[in-house]
Protein backbone atom coordinates (compact mmCIF):
# COMPACT_ATOMS: atom_id res chain seq x y z
CA UNK A 1 0.00 0.00 0.00
CA UNK A 2 2.77 2.69 1.07
CA UNK A 3 4.59 1.29 -2.05
CA UNK A 4 1.19 2.22 -4.54
CA UNK A 5 1.03 5.84 -2.34
CA UNK A 6 4.60 6.59 -2.69
CA UNK A 7 4.12 6.02 -6.80
CA UNK A 8 1.23 7.96 -7.01
CA UNK A 9 3.24 11.03 -5.12
CA UNK A 10 5.63 10.67 -7.70
CA UNK A 11 3.17 10.49 -10.81
CA UNK A 12 1.61 13.90 -9.44
CA UNK A 13 4.50 15.41 -9.25
CA UNK A 14 5.74 14.28 -12.79
CA UNK A 15 4.21 17.06 -14.73
CA UNK A 16 6.07 19.78 -13.36
CA UNK A 17 8.87 18.07 -15.16
CA UNK A 18 8.13 20.01 -18.63
CA UNK A 19 8.65 18.40 -22.18
CA UNK A 20 11.39 19.00 -23.30
CA UNK A 21 13.09 21.42 -20.81
CA UNK A 22 16.37 21.53 -19.17
CA UNK A 23 16.12 19.50 -15.40
CA UNK A 24 17.88 20.39 -12.17
CA UNK A 25 19.37 17.42 -10.46
CA UNK A 26 16.41 17.25 -8.16
CA UNK A 27 14.24 16.27 -11.19
CA UNK A 28 17.17 14.22 -12.91
CA UNK A 29 17.26 12.41 -9.73
CA UNK A 30 13.51 12.00 -9.77
CA UNK A 31 13.01 10.54 -12.88
CA UNK A 32 13.68 6.75 -13.77
CA UNK A 33 16.24 5.31 -15.97
CA UNK A 34 14.94 3.34 -18.84
CA UNK A 35 16.55 -0.25 -19.90
CA UNK A 36 14.88 -1.27 -22.77
CA UNK A 37 16.07 -4.81 -23.26
CA UNK A 38 15.36 -6.47 -26.81
CA UNK A 39 16.54 -10.04 -27.91
CA UNK A 40 15.56 -11.19 -31.75
CA UNK A 41 13.11 -14.14 -32.74
CA UNK A 42 12.80 -15.16 -28.50
CA UNK A 43 9.94 -17.29 -28.66
CA UNK A 44 7.19 -17.01 -25.75
CA UNK A 45 7.46 -20.62 -25.83
CA UNK A 46 11.43 -20.62 -24.59
CA UNK A 47 10.65 -18.35 -21.15
CA UNK A 48 9.90 -20.03 -18.19
CA UNK A 49 7.72 -17.33 -17.22
CA UNK A 50 5.56 -17.88 -19.84
CA UNK A 51 5.54 -21.86 -18.91
CA UNK A 52 8.30 -23.09 -21.03
CA UNK A 53 8.27 -26.94 -21.78
CA UNK A 54 11.87 -26.49 -23.11
CA UNK A 55 13.68 -24.15 -21.08
CA UNK A 56 14.28 -22.35 -17.73
CA UNK A 57 15.03 -18.46 -17.45
CA UNK A 58 15.71 -17.34 -14.48
CA UNK A 59 16.45 -13.99 -14.89
CA UNK A 60 14.10 -13.40 -17.00
CA UNK A 61 11.27 -14.60 -14.50
CA UNK A 62 13.11 -12.43 -11.90
CA UNK A 63 11.84 -9.26 -14.27
CA UNK A 64 8.20 -11.36 -15.01
CA UNK A 65 7.65 -12.07 -11.10
CA UNK A 66 9.33 -8.86 -9.76
CA UNK A 67 7.18 -6.95 -11.98
CA UNK A 68 4.25 -7.57 -14.87
CA UNK A 69 4.27 -10.17 -17.31
CA UNK A 70 1.97 -9.93 -20.73
CA UNK A 71 0.27 -12.99 -21.67
CA UNK A 72 -1.62 -10.59 -25.08
CA UNK A 73 1.34 -8.76 -26.38
CA UNK A 74 1.73 -8.73 -30.02
CA UNK A 75 3.71 -6.86 -32.67
CA UNK A 76 2.09 -5.24 -35.92
CA UNK A 77 4.40 -6.81 -38.29
CA UNK A 78 6.26 -9.53 -37.80
CA UNK A 79 9.92 -9.41 -38.75
CA UNK A 80 12.67 -8.10 -38.01
CA UNK A 81 13.63 -4.73 -38.79
CA UNK A 82 10.19 -3.01 -39.44
CA UNK A 83 9.47 -3.97 -35.70
CA UNK A 84 12.54 -2.11 -34.89
CA UNK A 85 11.16 1.18 -36.75
CA UNK A 86 7.67 0.27 -34.50
CA UNK A 87 9.72 0.97 -31.53
CA UNK A 88 11.43 3.37 -32.41
CA UNK A 89 8.53 5.65 -33.79
CA UNK A 90 5.32 4.58 -31.96
CA UNK A 91 3.89 4.55 -36.02
CA UNK A 92 2.95 1.62 -37.84
CA UNK A 93 5.19 0.61 -40.97
CA UNK A 94 3.27 2.29 -43.42
CA UNK A 95 3.66 5.53 -41.94
CA UNK A 96 7.21 5.03 -40.46
CA UNK A 97 7.94 3.87 -44.16
CA UNK A 98 9.51 0.50 -43.16
CA UNK A 99 7.28 -2.45 -44.28
CA UNK A 100 9.55 -5.08 -44.59
CA UNK A 101 13.62 -6.07 -44.57
CA UNK A 102 14.40 -4.54 -47.63
CA UNK A 103 13.43 -0.76 -46.25
CA UNK A 104 16.10 1.83 -45.21
CA UNK A 105 15.05 3.76 -41.96
CA UNK A 106 14.45 7.31 -42.27
CA UNK A 107 16.91 8.63 -39.56
CA UNK A 108 15.30 11.62 -39.59
CA UNK A 109 12.05 11.05 -38.47
CA UNK A 110 11.19 11.80 -34.92
CA UNK A 111 12.16 9.15 -32.43
CA UNK A 112 11.50 8.40 -28.70
CA UNK A 113 15.13 8.45 -27.99
CA UNK A 114 15.43 11.72 -29.96
CA UNK A 115 12.98 13.21 -27.32
CA UNK A 116 14.46 12.25 -24.49
CA UNK A 117 17.69 12.97 -25.60
CA UNK A 118 15.48 16.23 -25.48
CA UNK A 119 14.37 16.28 -22.39
CA UNK A 120 18.12 15.12 -21.24
CA UNK A 121 18.46 11.63 -20.71
CA UNK A 122 21.37 10.19 -21.51
CA UNK A 123 20.49 8.02 -24.78
CA UNK A 124 22.94 4.62 -25.83
CA UNK A 125 21.77 1.64 -27.66
CA UNK A 126 24.28 -1.41 -27.63
CA UNK A 127 23.87 -4.71 -30.01
CA UNK A 128 21.29 -5.56 -33.01
CA UNK A 129 20.10 -2.09 -35.06
CA UNK A 130 19.69 -3.64 -38.48
CA UNK A 131 18.18 -0.41 -39.91
CA UNK A 132 20.97 0.18 -42.86
CA UNK A 133 21.03 4.20 -41.65
CA UNK A 134 22.93 5.13 -38.50
CA UNK A 135 21.38 5.76 -35.34
CA UNK A 136 19.95 9.20 -34.72
CA UNK A 137 18.57 10.41 -31.12
CA UNK A 138 22.17 8.20 -29.30
CA UNK A 139 24.53 10.21 -27.33
CA UNK A 140 26.93 6.93 -27.99
CA UNK A 141 26.21 3.58 -30.15
CA UNK A 142 27.63 0.42 -30.45
CA UNK A 143 25.89 -1.74 -33.44
CA UNK A 144 26.61 -4.84 -35.01
CA UNK A 145 26.46 -4.63 -38.80
CA UNK A 146 23.26 -6.26 -40.59
CA UNK A 147 22.31 -9.24 -38.54
CA UNK A 148 25.79 -9.51 -37.03
CA UNK A 149 27.82 -12.44 -36.49
CA UNK A 150 27.67 -14.82 -32.95
CA UNK A 151 31.55 -15.85 -32.60
CA UNK A 152 34.30 -12.38 -33.39
CA UNK A 153 31.35 -9.95 -34.30
CA UNK A 154 32.16 -6.41 -35.83
CA UNK A 155 30.63 -3.32 -34.24
CA UNK A 156 30.49 0.31 -35.69
CA UNK A 157 31.07 2.13 -32.66
CA UNK A 158 29.42 6.24 -33.47
CA UNK A 159 30.71 5.43 -36.85
CA UNK A 160 33.54 3.27 -36.48
CA UNK A 161 34.66 -0.60 -37.15
CA UNK A 162 36.20 -2.29 -34.78
CA UNK A 163 35.92 -6.40 -34.56
CA UNK A 164 36.21 -8.46 -31.32
CA UNK A 165 37.21 -11.60 -30.29
CA UNK A 166 34.57 -13.53 -28.15
CA UNK A 167 30.99 -14.42 -28.11
CA UNK A 168 28.12 -11.79 -29.31
CA UNK A 169 25.79 -12.12 -26.65
CA UNK A 170 28.71 -11.60 -23.64
CA UNK A 171 30.12 -9.00 -25.94
CA UNK A 172 26.69 -6.79 -26.45
CA UNK A 173 26.55 -7.43 -22.15
CA UNK A 174 29.67 -6.37 -21.95
CA UNK A 175 29.10 -3.12 -23.70
CA UNK A 176 26.22 -2.54 -21.68
CA UNK A 177 27.87 -2.62 -18.19
CA UNK A 178 30.73 0.06 -19.70
CA UNK A 179 27.55 2.16 -21.00
CA UNK A 180 26.27 2.50 -17.10
CA UNK A 181 29.68 2.43 -16.19
CA UNK A 182 30.60 5.55 -17.47
CA UNK A 183 27.32 6.98 -17.55
CA UNK A 184 26.71 11.09 -16.66
CA UNK A 185 25.29 10.46 -13.26
CA UNK A 186 23.67 13.46 -12.95
CA UNK A 187 21.47 12.65 -15.66
CA UNK A 188 18.98 9.78 -15.96
CA UNK A 189 19.16 7.26 -18.71
CA UNK A 190 18.08 5.60 -21.64
CA UNK A 191 19.80 2.08 -22.72
CA UNK A 192 18.26 -0.01 -25.69
CA UNK A 193 20.15 -3.42 -24.92
CA UNK A 194 19.56 -5.19 -28.10
CA UNK A 195 20.62 -8.67 -28.54
CA UNK A 196 21.60 -11.10 -31.91
CA UNK A 197 20.67 -13.82 -30.44
CA UNK A 198 18.56 -16.37 -30.86
CA UNK A 199 18.24 -15.55 -34.37
CA UNK A 200 19.22 -17.61 -37.32
CA UNK A 201 21.63 -19.49 -37.69
CA UNK A 202 21.11 -20.56 -33.99
CA UNK A 203 25.13 -20.86 -32.54
CA UNK A 204 25.58 -21.37 -28.75
CA UNK A 205 28.17 -20.16 -26.60
CA UNK A 206 31.29 -22.81 -26.54
CA UNK A 207 30.53 -23.32 -23.00
CA UNK A 208 26.66 -24.15 -23.38
CA UNK A 209 27.49 -26.93 -25.85
CA UNK A 210 25.48 -30.03 -24.87
CA UNK A 211 23.03 -28.50 -22.34
CA UNK A 212 20.04 -28.68 -24.71
CA UNK A 213 21.05 -32.09 -25.66
CA UNK A 214 17.51 -33.81 -26.02
CA UNK A 215 16.96 -37.16 -27.95
CA UNK A 216 13.94 -37.74 -26.82
CA UNK A 217 12.31 -34.47 -27.47
CA UNK A 218 9.06 -34.61 -28.73
CA UNK A 219 7.85 -32.50 -31.68
CA UNK A 220 4.74 -29.89 -30.83
CA UNK A 221 1.17 -31.46 -32.13
CA UNK A 222 0.68 -29.41 -34.87
CA UNK A 223 4.23 -30.59 -35.92
CA UNK A 224 2.87 -32.22 -38.73
CA UNK A 225 0.56 -29.68 -39.97
CA UNK A 226 -1.37 -30.18 -43.39
CA UNK A 227 -2.26 -26.78 -44.34
CA UNK A 228 -5.78 -27.41 -44.85
CA UNK A 229 -7.97 -24.94 -45.66
CA UNK A 230 -5.16 -22.41 -45.31
CA UNK A 231 -3.70 -21.66 -48.73
CA UNK A 232 -0.78 -19.01 -47.55
CA UNK A 233 0.19 -21.91 -44.94
CA UNK A 234 0.50 -24.01 -47.57
CA UNK A 235 2.44 -22.25 -49.82
CA UNK A 236 5.42 -20.68 -47.38
CA UNK A 237 9.03 -21.88 -47.54
CA UNK A 238 10.17 -22.04 -43.98
CA UNK A 239 9.42 -25.52 -42.85
CA UNK A 240 12.06 -27.06 -40.28
CA UNK A 241 12.11 -29.79 -43.04
CA UNK A 242 13.66 -27.65 -45.59
CA UNK A 243 16.46 -26.34 -43.00
CA UNK A 244 20.07 -26.03 -44.38
CA UNK A 245 21.81 -28.87 -43.87
CA UNK A 246 25.03 -26.57 -43.70
CA UNK A 247 24.39 -23.01 -42.38
CA UNK A 248 21.23 -24.58 -40.17
CA UNK A 249 22.24 -27.55 -39.16
CA UNK A 250 25.67 -26.34 -38.77
CA UNK A 251 27.02 -29.83 -40.71
CA UNK A 252 30.52 -29.73 -42.63
CA UNK A 253 30.58 -31.26 -46.03
CA UNK A 254 31.86 -34.68 -44.76
CA UNK A 255 28.53 -35.25 -42.82
CA UNK A 256 26.31 -34.93 -45.60
CA UNK A 257 26.65 -35.90 -49.58
CA UNK A 258 24.16 -33.07 -51.31
CA UNK A 259 22.51 -30.26 -49.70
CA UNK A 260 19.10 -30.77 -49.69
CA UNK A 261 17.58 -28.08 -48.02
CA UNK A 262 15.84 -24.71 -49.34
CA UNK A 263 16.45 -22.76 -46.30
CA UNK A 264 13.22 -20.25 -47.44
CA UNK A 265 15.58 -18.70 -49.70
CA UNK A 266 16.89 -18.36 -53.43
CA UNK A 267 20.08 -19.38 -52.22
CA UNK A 268 21.38 -21.69 -54.82
CA UNK A 269 24.43 -22.51 -51.83
CA UNK A 270 24.45 -21.97 -48.40
CA UNK A 271 27.37 -23.79 -47.89
CA UNK A 272 29.78 -20.80 -47.88
CA UNK A 273 27.72 -18.58 -45.45
CA UNK A 274 28.75 -22.10 -42.77
CA UNK A 275 31.84 -21.88 -43.75
CA UNK A 276 32.03 -18.21 -43.04
CA UNK A 277 29.92 -18.73 -39.49
CA UNK A 278 32.55 -21.35 -38.71
CA UNK A 279 35.62 -19.50 -39.60
CA UNK A 280 35.02 -16.27 -37.40
CA UNK A 281 35.95 -18.69 -34.79
CA UNK A 282 39.04 -19.01 -32.74
CA UNK A 283 41.76 -22.10 -33.28
CA UNK A 284 40.63 -23.14 -29.84
CA UNK A 285 36.90 -22.75 -30.42
CA UNK A 286 36.80 -24.55 -33.24
CA UNK A 287 38.51 -27.37 -31.43
CA UNK A 288 35.74 -27.74 -28.80
CA UNK A 289 33.10 -26.79 -31.35
CA UNK A 290 33.96 -30.12 -33.51
CA UNK A 291 35.07 -32.05 -30.32
CA UNK A 292 31.31 -31.91 -29.26
CA UNK A 293 29.52 -31.50 -32.51
CA UNK A 294 31.76 -33.91 -34.76
CA UNK A 295 30.54 -37.63 -32.76
CA UNK A 296 26.92 -36.05 -32.96
CA UNK A 297 27.30 -34.97 -36.79
CA UNK A 298 29.19 -38.69 -37.43
CA UNK A 299 26.33 -40.79 -35.75
CA UNK A 300 23.90 -38.57 -38.29
CA UNK A 301 25.99 -39.48 -41.38
CA UNK A 302 26.12 -43.07 -40.29
CA UNK A 303 21.58 -43.23 -39.56
CA UNK A 304 21.62 -41.90 -42.87
CA UNK A 305 18.31 -40.71 -42.33
CA UNK A 306 15.33 -40.23 -44.67
CA UNK A 307 11.48 -38.42 -44.13
CA UNK A 308 10.00 -37.87 -41.35
CA UNK A 309 13.44 -38.97 -39.55
CA UNK A 310 15.53 -36.83 -40.76
CA UNK A 311 12.70 -33.96 -40.18
CA UNK A 312 12.54 -34.64 -36.79
CA UNK A 313 16.31 -34.70 -36.35
CA UNK A 314 16.69 -31.22 -37.90
CA UNK A 315 13.61 -30.52 -35.20
CA UNK A 316 16.27 -31.45 -32.28
CA UNK A 317 19.29 -29.50 -34.06
CA UNK A 318 17.48 -26.96 -34.27
CA UNK A 319 16.00 -26.58 -30.95
CA UNK A 320 19.27 -28.10 -29.23
CA UNK A 321 21.00 -24.72 -30.50
CA UNK A 322 18.10 -22.23 -30.24
CA UNK A 323 18.28 -22.82 -26.78
CA UNK A 324 21.45 -22.73 -26.03
CA UNK A 325 21.90 -19.31 -27.42
CA UNK A 326 18.85 -18.11 -25.57
CA UNK A 327 20.13 -19.49 -22.99
CA UNK A 328 23.28 -17.05 -23.19
CA UNK A 329 20.92 -14.48 -23.62
CA UNK A 330 18.98 -15.34 -20.15
CA UNK A 331 22.41 -16.07 -18.55
CA UNK A 332 23.61 -12.32 -19.59
CA UNK A 333 20.50 -10.72 -18.16
CA UNK A 334 21.29 -11.87 -14.93
CA UNK A 335 24.70 -9.85 -14.92
CA UNK A 336 22.52 -6.48 -16.31
CA UNK A 337 20.17 -7.29 -13.23
CA UNK A 338 22.99 -8.10 -10.66
CA UNK A 339 25.10 -4.92 -11.77
CA UNK A 340 21.59 -2.57 -11.27
CA UNK A 341 21.52 -4.08 -7.91
CA UNK A 342 24.83 -3.44 -6.64
CA UNK A 343 24.90 0.01 -8.12
CA UNK A 344 22.09 0.81 -6.31
CA UNK A 345 19.91 1.27 -9.62
CA UNK A 346 17.67 -1.17 -9.24
CA UNK A 347 14.88 0.73 -7.70
CA UNK A 348 14.71 3.36 -10.18
CA UNK A 349 15.17 2.13 -13.27
CA UNK A 350 12.54 0.41 -15.33
CA UNK A 351 13.54 -2.53 -17.31
CA UNK A 352 11.64 -3.92 -20.01
CA UNK A 353 12.15 -7.33 -21.64
CA UNK A 354 10.76 -8.03 -25.38
CA UNK A 355 11.62 -9.59 -28.56
CA UNK A 356 11.34 -7.92 -31.86
CA UNK A 357 8.61 -11.00 -32.54
CA UNK A 358 7.71 -14.19 -31.79
CA UNK A 359 8.71 -17.33 -33.84
CA UNK A 360 7.99 -20.52 -34.73
CA UNK A 361 9.60 -23.78 -32.41
CA UNK A 362 8.54 -26.23 -35.03
CA UNK A 363 5.07 -25.42 -34.45
CA UNK A 364 2.96 -26.20 -37.50
CA UNK A 365 6.34 -28.01 -38.74
CA UNK A 366 7.85 -24.19 -39.27
CA UNK A 367 10.77 -21.89 -37.86
CA UNK A 368 11.04 -18.20 -38.66
CA UNK A 369 8.03 -15.88 -38.25
CA UNK A 370 5.74 -13.24 -39.96
CA UNK A 371 2.21 -15.21 -40.24
CA UNK A 372 0.05 -13.09 -37.77
CA UNK A 373 -0.76 -16.57 -36.08
CA UNK A 374 0.19 -16.95 -32.37
CA UNK A 375 3.18 -17.87 -32.40
CA UNK A 376 4.97 -15.22 -34.32
CA UNK A 377 2.45 -12.72 -33.79
CA UNK A 378 3.17 -13.05 -30.13
CA UNK A 379 6.13 -10.73 -28.84
CA UNK A 380 7.25 -12.00 -24.64
CA UNK A 381 6.94 -8.52 -22.73
CA UNK A 382 7.49 -8.28 -18.56
CA UNK A 383 8.37 -5.33 -17.11
CA UNK A 384 9.85 -4.47 -13.79
CA UNK A 385 9.94 -1.36 -11.95
CA UNK A 386 10.20 -1.86 -8.01
CA UNK A 387 9.30 2.20 -7.75
CA UNK A 388 5.76 1.71 -9.17
CA UNK A 389 4.97 -1.64 -10.65
CA UNK A 390 3.41 -3.86 -8.01
CA UNK A 391 5.37 -7.76 -8.15
CA UNK A 392 3.46 -10.50 -9.75
CA UNK A 393 1.05 -9.22 -11.61
CA UNK A 394 -0.11 -11.13 -15.21
CA UNK A 395 -2.43 -9.42 -17.88
CA UNK A 396 -4.38 -10.25 -20.56
CA UNK A 397 -4.70 -6.56 -21.46
CA UNK A 398 -3.12 -6.46 -25.07
CA UNK A 399 -0.65 -4.62 -25.38
CA UNK A 400 1.62 -3.83 -28.56
CA UNK A 401 5.48 -2.61 -29.78
CA UNK A 402 3.42 0.19 -30.85
CA UNK A 403 3.35 1.29 -27.05
CA UNK A 404 6.61 1.31 -26.40
CA UNK A 405 7.40 5.05 -27.50
CA UNK A 406 4.44 6.26 -25.65
CA UNK A 407 5.20 4.16 -22.59
CA UNK A 408 8.68 5.40 -22.03
CA UNK A 409 8.17 8.61 -22.76
CA UNK A 410 5.41 8.61 -20.08
CA UNK A 411 8.30 7.35 -17.23
CA UNK A 412 10.03 9.85 -18.16
CA UNK A 413 7.33 12.83 -17.91
CA UNK A 414 7.48 14.10 -21.58
CA UNK A 415 4.16 13.94 -23.53
CA UNK A 416 3.31 11.98 -26.71
CA UNK A 417 3.57 13.19 -29.73
CA UNK A 418 -0.11 13.28 -31.70
CA UNK A 419 1.38 11.33 -34.57
CA UNK A 420 2.76 8.14 -32.28
CA UNK A 421 -0.06 5.67 -32.70
CA UNK A 422 0.11 3.48 -29.56
CA UNK A 423 -0.76 4.19 -25.62
CA UNK A 424 1.09 4.30 -23.20
CA UNK A 425 1.46 1.11 -20.77
CA UNK A 426 2.01 2.86 -17.66
CA UNK A 427 -1.14 3.15 -15.63
CA UNK A 428 -1.87 -0.76 -16.84
CA UNK A 429 1.14 -1.59 -15.01
CA UNK A 430 0.80 0.02 -12.16
CA UNK A 431 -1.80 -2.53 -11.56
CA UNK A 432 -4.73 -0.10 -13.00
CA UNK A 433 -7.24 -0.94 -15.94
CA UNK A 434 -7.89 2.31 -17.91
CA UNK A 435 -11.46 2.29 -18.89
CA UNK A 436 -11.03 2.32 -22.50
CA UNK A 437 -8.02 0.24 -23.09
CA UNK A 438 -7.87 -1.46 -26.81
CA UNK A 439 -9.93 -4.66 -27.20
CA UNK A 440 -8.25 -5.61 -30.66
CA UNK A 441 -5.45 -4.68 -32.45
CA UNK A 442 -4.20 -4.44 -36.21
CA UNK A 443 -1.67 -6.68 -37.81
CA UNK A 444 -0.04 -5.65 -41.40
CA UNK A 445 2.77 -7.96 -43.25
CA UNK A 446 4.58 -6.85 -46.15
CA UNK A 447 7.18 -9.21 -47.21
CA UNK A 448 6.37 -10.58 -50.72
CA UNK A 449 6.91 -11.69 -53.32
CA UNK A 450 10.86 -10.58 -52.40
CA UNK A 451 12.76 -11.53 -49.64
CA UNK A 452 13.10 -14.92 -47.56
CA UNK A 453 10.64 -17.38 -46.88
CA UNK A 454 7.79 -16.87 -48.96
CA UNK A 455 4.75 -15.99 -46.83
CA UNK A 456 2.16 -14.01 -48.74
CA UNK A 457 1.14 -10.70 -48.19
CA UNK A 458 -1.38 -10.15 -45.37
CA UNK A 459 -3.12 -8.05 -42.72
CA UNK A 460 -5.80 -8.48 -39.98
CA UNK A 461 -7.77 -7.89 -36.63
CA UNK A 462 -7.30 -9.82 -33.60
CA UNK A 463 -9.81 -9.57 -30.61
CA UNK A 464 -9.70 -11.40 -27.64
CA UNK A 465 -10.96 -14.36 -28.83
CA UNK A 466 -11.28 -14.04 -32.83
CA UNK A 467 -8.52 -13.54 -35.85
CA UNK A 468 -9.80 -12.47 -39.38
CA UNK A 469 -6.34 -12.19 -42.01
CA UNK A 470 -6.73 -11.42 -45.54
CA UNK A 471 -3.82 -12.58 -47.67
CA UNK A 472 -3.78 -10.71 -50.98
CA UNK A 473 -1.47 -9.92 -53.69
CA UNK A 474 -0.71 -12.47 -55.90
CA UNK A 475 -4.24 -14.63 -54.02
CA UNK A 476 -7.36 -13.31 -52.19
CA UNK A 477 -8.07 -15.44 -49.20
CA UNK A 478 -9.96 -14.89 -46.13
CA UNK A 479 -9.07 -17.18 -42.46
CA UNK A 480 -11.37 -16.65 -39.67
CA UNK A 481 -10.61 -18.53 -36.64
CA UNK A 482 -11.83 -19.21 -32.98
CA UNK A 483 -9.14 -19.03 -30.71
CA UNK A 484 -11.03 -20.12 -27.81
CA UNK A 485 -11.88 -23.35 -29.42
CA UNK A 486 -8.93 -23.65 -32.30
CA UNK A 487 -6.12 -22.24 -30.23
CA UNK A 488 -3.38 -23.76 -32.61
CA UNK A 489 -5.26 -22.27 -35.82
CA UNK A 490 -5.63 -24.93 -37.47
CA UNK A 491 -9.44 -24.51 -38.34
CA UNK A 492 -10.63 -22.07 -41.21
CA UNK A 493 -14.22 -20.82 -39.81
CA UNK A 494 -14.56 -18.57 -42.91
CA UNK A 495 -17.40 -18.38 -44.90
CA UNK A 496 -18.90 -20.79 -42.49
CA UNK A 497 -23.20 -20.02 -41.96
CA UNK A 498 -22.96 -20.09 -38.53
CA UNK A 499 -20.25 -17.71 -37.62
CA UNK A 500 -21.49 -15.48 -40.46
CA UNK A 501 -22.27 -12.60 -37.86
CA UNK A 502 -19.29 -12.94 -35.63
CA UNK A 503 -17.59 -12.56 -39.35
CA UNK A 504 -19.38 -9.51 -40.68
CA UNK A 505 -18.62 -7.75 -37.16
CA UNK A 506 -14.88 -8.73 -37.35
CA UNK A 507 -14.91 -6.91 -41.02
CA UNK A 508 -16.15 -3.85 -39.99
CA UNK A 509 -14.26 -3.86 -36.81
CA UNK A 510 -11.33 -4.46 -39.33
CA UNK A 511 -12.37 -0.98 -41.31
CA UNK A 512 -12.47 0.71 -38.27
CA UNK A 513 -9.06 0.18 -37.78
CA UNK A 514 -7.74 0.85 -41.15
CA UNK A 515 -9.00 4.02 -40.88
CA UNK A 516 -7.94 4.70 -36.93
CA UNK A 517 -4.20 3.98 -38.18
CA UNK A 518 -4.66 5.25 -41.43
CA UNK A 519 -4.08 2.05 -43.55
CA UNK A 520 -5.13 1.55 -46.90
CA UNK A 521 -6.13 -2.06 -47.58
CA UNK A 522 -3.58 -3.76 -49.93
CA UNK A 523 -3.07 -4.22 -53.70
CA1 LIG B 1 13.65 -10.91 -35.40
Amino acid sequence: MRRLFLAGLVTALLPLVGCGETTDSSESEMRPNLIFIMSDDHAEQAISAYGSQLIETPNIDRIASEGIRFDNSFVTNSICAPSRAVLLTGKYSHLNGLRDNRDEFDGSQMTFPKLLQQAGYQTGIVGKWHLKTDPTGFDSWRILIGQGEYYSPIFRENGERKQYTGYVTELITDFALEFLENRDRDKPFLLLYHHKAPHRNWMPNIKDLGRFNNPDLPVPETFWDDYAGREAAATQDMRIEDMFLSQDMKLHKEFYGEETGTGGSDVSNPEPAWANSYGRMTDEQKAAWDAYYGPINEEFKQANLQGRELTEWKYRRYMEDYLGSVHSVDENIGRLLDYLDQNGLAENTVVVYTSDQGFYLGEHGWYDKRFMYEESLSMPLVIRYPAEIPAGQVTDLMALNLDFAPTLLDYAGVEAPAEMQGASLRTLVRGETPADWRDSMYYHYYEFPHGWHLVKRHYGIRTQRYKLIHFYNDIDTWELFDLESDPNELNNLYGQPEYAEIQSDLHRQLIDLQEKYKDQPGE
